[in-house]
């Protein structure tokens, strides 16, 4: 079907491109970042980090070696078009892209212990659906889950009284333990709900906001400042390296909760944060919102 094929097409190409560029958002705050390292090493490594995202676009490479697991989060119109081929479009997507790009080879198949060299396996592609009523529009997020940058992520409930108090230790624990494994400056999403499944979700879905917005509740947003302050003073700085700054952002996402718990989780994005978002119209024209200068070729 063409329709099928045209979509097929531009996703595998929009991944593949994902991987290559880092989104608009991004750069521009490494670069905010970068002026204000006054320490050597941290100013010759976003240098090296600057020229490493050059060299990317020239020679059409990687933005980073380790492209990650492949993931999307689909707002889906119930009138898009193409809802029911949907799967199957982005699972195919992954794997043009992967011969097409390339993507490094990064799905293995859990107990088979085996590389499917095509980075899609069971379930991977992960897909996670929102089905918005009345629309025939598709908005998708993708995102590249690389190694290190997920090695961070935990999910807890914690003990009732331990309050928010107990949020901000929950993260600051896996910021001084783990955050330096994760290639900072780091993306830190938040999950605050009521139990681990929804909070895990929501902590990777505050990867996608974009660098700059806050939580629209203000008493979060607050927690959200505190957390980057507190983050900026364990020192990581770029790489691990030590420097001012050890985050891109901290975002937090919660939904309500059981009064007697309070479940929260944590995912990071490094400073190679490939994630994107296209949202398609039911005439499968599209707009991409995260890099005003990806065109389809
Ligand atoms: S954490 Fe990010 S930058 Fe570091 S190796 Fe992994 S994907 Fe690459």
């Amino acid at each position: 079907m063409e329709n099928v094929e045209k979509m097929t097409a531009v996703m595998a190409s929009f991944v593949g491109y994902s991987g290559k560029i880092l989104p608009d958002d991004v750069t521009a705050k490494l670069k905010e970042l970068a002026s204000k390292e006054n320490a050597p090493l941290a100013k010759t490594i976003y240098e090296t980090m600057f020229k490493n995202q050059e060299l990317a676009k020239e020679l059409n490479r990687p933005s980073c070696q380790d492209t990650g697991a492949i993931q999307f989060f689909v707002k889906c119109g119930a009138k898009f078009p193409l809802i029911g081929e949907l799967e199957q479009i982005l699972r195919e997507s992954v794997l043009r892209a992967t011969k097409e790009a390339p993507l490094r080879h990064n799905s293995v198949e859990t107990f088979d212990e085996y590389n499917t060299g095509k980075n899609v396996g069971k379930d991977v592609p992960s897909i996670f659906w929102e089905i918005v009523p009345g629309s025939d529009k598709c908005e998708i997020d993708t995102y590249m889950a690389g190694g290190g940058c997920t090695l961070p992520g935990k999910a807890g409930v914690l003990m009732p009284g331990m309050g928010y108090e107990g949020v901000v230790k929950f993260v600051m624990d896996i910021m001084t333990s783990y955050g330096l494994n994760a290639c900072p400056p780091l993306v830190v999403g938040v999950g605050v709900a009521t139990s681990i499944d929804v909070a895990s979700l929501l902590s990777k879905k505050a990867l996608f906001r974009p660098l700059g917005k806050h939580n629209p509740n203000e008493r979060a947003a607050k927690t959200e400042k505190l957390l980057e302050d507190g983050i900026n003073k364990i020192g990581l700085g770029p790489q691990g390296m030590g420097g001012a700054s050890s985050v891109l952002g901290v975002h937090i996402e919660n939904s309500a909760r059981h009064p007697s718990v309070i479940a929260v989780a944590v995912n990071t994005g490094c400073w190679s944060h490939r994630r994107a978002n296209i949202v398609w119209n039911g005439d499968l024209s599209f707009t991409v919102t995260s890099h005003k200068d990806y065109k389809y070729e």
